[in-house]
């Protein structure tokens, strides 16, 4: 086996053997979602753990319909290390782990596309039942830090990119699930992104970012502070946040909330 791929799954352990519980919440590590989930409103972070995640349909939709598109299927780490290193394009997802600005940091992007053993596309889907175009901060970033900690695990990200691809709920039947997918993988790849949003015309939209190192850091050392004990989390200043955040009805900063 190739020294890197040791050496990859070594520091691995290593870095699971130090987890602690050190951080806000006595939480050992931090998801990528989570801390990226700050940009929206680092109170609901503070809610989900003060008052637990609040389950709704749109979320089970949303849930079922990752599972739908893009069905993972566990390999072992041998076989994802052969599977990437061809020449591909090669589609494998991996756990991204790694130490952020004293933060540990874990995640799992949606997809992935490999070529001789380096990242050279990442996706993530967000389903909508609002406007595609639209690309929203936290969203941004948290594809952004996951080209961060790929980087940071010692892979050749030179050639990567980052796509977020926002897709409106019920956009597709039955028949355009299976390869969905595939499809937009072509499309990164080849690059005709374009030709497939005409495709799906006002329903999908591929918002695609060059990945940059120091974005992705600015962004979470302007974070961490809430993670280590520094401040306190700030609050949605955004009335629309509000209205459409599950917690509105209970949070305290709430700017929806009757006035008791
Ligand atoms: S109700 Fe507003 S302030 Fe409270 S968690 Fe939701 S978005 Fe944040």
């Amino acid at each position: 086996m190739d020294p890197f791929w040791v050496g990859l799954w070594a520091r691995e352990k290593e870095f699971m053997r130090s987890i602690k519980p050190e951080f806000r919440h006595g939480a050992g590590l931090v998801g990528v979602a989570t801390l990226s989930g700050q940009f929206y409103c680092e109170y609901k972070v503070e809610n989900e753990f003060a008052l637990g995640e609040v389950p709704s349909e749109a979320k089970e939709a949303g849930t079922d319909l990752h599972d739908e598109l893009m069905p993972i299927e566990e390999i072992a780490p041998e076989d994802f290390a052969r599977l990437v290193s061809g020449k591909g394009p090669n589609y494998a997802v991996l756990g991204l782990w790694g130490v952020i600005g004293g933060l540990r940091l874990v995640g799992m992007p949606d997809h992935m596309i490999w070529s001789y053993g380096s990242p050279i596309w990442l996706m993530e889907l967000k389903t909508t039942r609002g406007d595609p175009n639209l690309l929203w901060r936290d969203q941004e970033i948290q594809a952004r830090i996951y080209g961060l900690l790929l980087d940071s695990m010692g892979f050749d990200c030179s050639n990567l990119k980052l796509a977020v691809v926002r897709l409106r709920s019920g956009a597709l039947d039955d028949g355009e699930k299976g390869d969905w997918i595939a499809k937009v993988s072509r499309a990164l790849v080849d690059g005709t992104i374009e030709e497939l949003e005409r495709e799906h015309r006002g329903s999908m939209k591929i918002h695609t970012l060059r990945h940059e190192k120091s974005v992705a850091e600015a962004a979470v050392a302007a974070k961490r502070g809430y993670w280590i004990g520094e401040r306190e989390p700030t609050s949605s200043e955004s009335i629309a946040k509000c209205r459409a955040c599950e917690y509105n009805k209970v949070c305290v900063k709430s700017l929806t909330r009757p006035k008791w």
